[in-house]
């Protein structure tokens, strides 16, 4: 889809960072710098929570670079915080549902978190009613919030305290499904972090050295921890806990034994290309990608005289694709970086406007050119559509398509905003068909299994299995129903409103 930001094929997630300092650090710039690090995760909303004597909190809608300043600096002090960007899934982009959440029983305890839980509306309809508990927010969050307080609460107190915090996130493996890794903090007692119990999710830990001690993080991509200084430990198993304790000593358990099952799309689309995820490199995978997308091409499709990315996610798969064919690798589009959100446009005449605000060909490169458009994914078709028609209106004799990932068909629960079922251009429609609809001479997808081949690290035993559900409707939790499907959807639509009406 190449073009994130823009309003025909939203796709939504979240992204966070919690950090854990020597005695008499302030972490807030950590956090911030993090933030700014996985701000591609999510441009809706921010939100810190520090801790040192009490609890400092600061969210609101709106980018990182423009809600915190340097009062923001004063405001959140302490050796402790945790840090959210978000876009709204499960969750109706309310500003009273900026992350991070905090509760103050039993003990104070700050939380972020990335996914969705795909039984919330049961929780909130009722679980939670009938423990007299009244959820107060749309997000998801909540619900892993308070069953984490209430398991937490029926701890006791004289308990080590990392073996309070592992039972309280097994109750919250018991009772919330889907996907969702998590941190969170206690107040001045520690940080803590958890992956779901089939680790769809991305969670990576990181340390530095400090002059006063050791500090931790964890975060959603390694690109964050990279953009502070500390060095990658490890990713969280699937259904891994961590809680960092007030000395700064490691406490891990494994406490689901459920196969592990990360996103793939993370590797598509999602991810920093200068992030590594459960060991595989991204920008690594997606070269492969590109590698495997060129042999097929050259095997099923005519000729052309250059390939051109639509910009950026799908530029180093584009630039391995054009190596493989033999042909040049030309930067055809160039994207607007300062076209921020625009409005829901339903003509066709629109959209080619608003695409053409965001990418503006480079018409020498189109000028009688057979020309290969290649994107990470196609969701709806209109963007991939609208290019198709930039190609030829900028000169191009022949346009053809290529998608780096298989045709997408099903929707995604696990916190994912791609597009609901019937909004997919490829479901129910053959290769040639949805070639038809873009307008495009001739179109290629990477195959499921090349993707799968390809994602792998090299010498990686045993290989990884992957989530790929949004390409096959096999999705790995095996607890998707055909009404939870709806009832997300429903949400996704509700929530996507809300905010087009902001
Ligand atoms: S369904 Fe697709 S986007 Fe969702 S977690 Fe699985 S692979 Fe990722």
């Amino acid at each position: 889809m190449g073009v994130p930001d823009g309003p025909y094929d939203p796709i939504g997630m979240c992204g966070f960072i919690g950090v854990y300092g020597p005695d008499g650090t302030d972490v807030f710039p950590d956090v911030y710098d993090a933030l700014l690090a996985v701000q591609h995760r999510g441009q809706d909303a921010a939100g810190i929570v520090t801790f040192n004597e009490g609890l400092h909190a600061q969210r609101a809608p709106g980018l990182v670079r423009d809600i915190f300043d340097e009062r923001s600096a004063t405001h959140l002090k302490g050796e402790l915080g945790i840090g959210h960007v978000r876009y709204p899934t499960v969750g109706a982009g309310l500003s009273d549902d900026v992350q991070p959440f905090h509760v103050a029983l039993p003990t104070g305890i700050a939380m972020a978190h990335n996914g969705n839980v795909t039984n919330f509306l049961d929780l909130k309809g009722r679980y939670f009613p009938q423990r007299g508990i009244r959820l107060s927010s749309t997000c998801d969050l909540e619900a892993i919030l308070y069953v984490f307080a209430l398991e937490l609460g029926k701890t006791a107190a004289g308990e080590p305290l990392p073996d309070r915090v592992f039972k309280a996130v097994r109750g919250v493996f018991d009772v919330v499904r889907g996907a969702y890794s998590v941190v969170g903090a206690l107040a001045d007692r520690g940080l803590f972090a958890f992956r779901d119990p089939f680790g769809i999710k991305p969670l990576v830990l990181g340390e530095r050295d400090t002059p006063r001690g050791k500090a931790f993080a964890v975060a959603s991509e390694t690109a964050a921890l990279d953009a502070i200084g500390f060095k990658r430990v490890r990713d969280l198993e699937a259904g891994e806990a961590l809680f960092v304790d007030e000395n700064r000593k490691l406490h891990f358990r494994k406490l689901a034994t459920k196969p592990h099952r990360p996103c793939i799309f993370e590797l598509v689309y999602f991810a920093r290309p200068d992030s590594f995820l459960d060991d595989v490199s991204v920008s690594r995978a997606r070269v492969r990608f590109g590698e495997a997308l060129g042999e097929k091409w050259k095997r099923e499709a005519p000729p052309v005289d250059h390939v051109i990315p639509i910009p950026e996610t799908s530029c180093t798969a584009a630039q391995a694709m054009a190596r493989v064919m033999g042909v040049p690798y030309r930067e055809g589009l160039v994207k607007n970086r300062y076209v921020g959100r625009t409005f829901i446009m339903p003509s066709q005449k629109k959209r080619q406007d608003a695409i053409r605000r965001k990418l503006n060909p480079i018409r020498l490169e189109f000028e009688g050119k057979r020309v290969l458009l290649v994107d990470d994914s196609i969701v709806r078709g209109n963007t991939a559509r609208a290019l198709v028609r930039l190609a030829r209106d900028a000169g191009a004799t022949w346009v053809g398509f290529a998608s780096t990932s298989p045709p997408l068909v099903s929707p995604c629960p696990y916190g994912i905003d791609m597009a609901t079922k019937t909004e997919f251009i490829a479901r129910g429609r053959t290769v040639d068909e949805v070639r038809r609809e873009l307008g495009a001479d001739a179109l290629v997808y990477l195959d499921l299994e090349e993707m799968e081949k390809a994602a792998q690290p090299p010498d990686h035993r045993p290989p990884i299995e992957f989530c790929t559900a949004c390409f096959t409707g096999n999705y790995p939790t095996g607890d998707v129903t055909p009404e939870m499907l709806a009832a997300i959807e429903h949400e996704r639509i509700a929530s996507r409103e809300t905010v087009a009406a902001r």
